[in-house]
């Protein structure tokens, strides 16, 4: 696995010997637009991994559809606080509370977490390893949230940024939706192919 420098933080999928990849990742849902997500990543037969804020997660959202169709599910927190902000005992309550409601409600145990706006510092890194959690950043931020108008953009920010193994930063977005089945085609152009984490 290639990791940054920090060896507690992945910013790359663990890769592959013959292949290129890369791995799609969406925060901040589950959101209204997460069945349009899933249904081109479906029809494209590509998998991805979803970083939930657990406060949006109720039974009645799609979330069974998103392990029956082969993605994976991770902890964004329970509220999206920004955990430098928060003391360490702070950190760890609502990083537990969040991933013990993703697995009441899924039933499968939670091992990814993304901090919120990729803020955290060592209480927040201490608090994953003692939930068994990796902290899973990014190499390549799409912008999506700033591209409401310009879905277009958001493809060529990746494009332009692609490289083996990087994991990309995607949000559950109308606009993000919109440029989905653009960006998998041009991710597919540049030889890659999609792998989880
Ligand atoms: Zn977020």
């Amino acid at each position: 696995m290639y990791v940054s420098n920090d060896p507690d933080i992945t910013l790359f999928n663990a890769g592959h010997p013959s292949k290129k990849t890369v791995t799609l990742t969406f925060d901040d849902g589950p959101a209204r637009v997460l069945p349009e997500l899933l249904d081109i990543l479906k029809k494209e037969k590509v998998p991805a991994v979803f970083f939930w804020q657990s406060r949006l997660l109720y039974p009645g959202r799609p979330w069974k559809r998103v392990l029956e169709e082969g993605h994976q599910v991770g902890t964004h927190s329970s509220k999206h606080s920004n955990y430098e902000k928060l003391t360490p005992n702070e950190q760890v309550q609502d990083l537990r509370r969040s991933k013990l409601k993703i697995e009441s409600i899924t039933g499968q145990d939670v091992k990814l977490f993304r901090p919120p706006f990729g803020q955290y510092n060592e209480h927040t890194i201490a608090a994953a390893k003692e939930l068994g959690l990796s902290t899973i950043l990014w190499r390549i931020s799409s912008m999506d949230w700033e591209l409401k108008e310009e879905p277009e953009q958001i493809i060529t920010n990746v494009l332009e940024n692609l490289e083996d193994g990087a994991i990309i930063l995607l949000h559950e977005l109308t606009q993000t939706a919109a440029a989905l089945p653009g960006l998998i085609a041009g991710i597919r152009d540049k030889g890659y192919e999609f792998s989880l984490l």
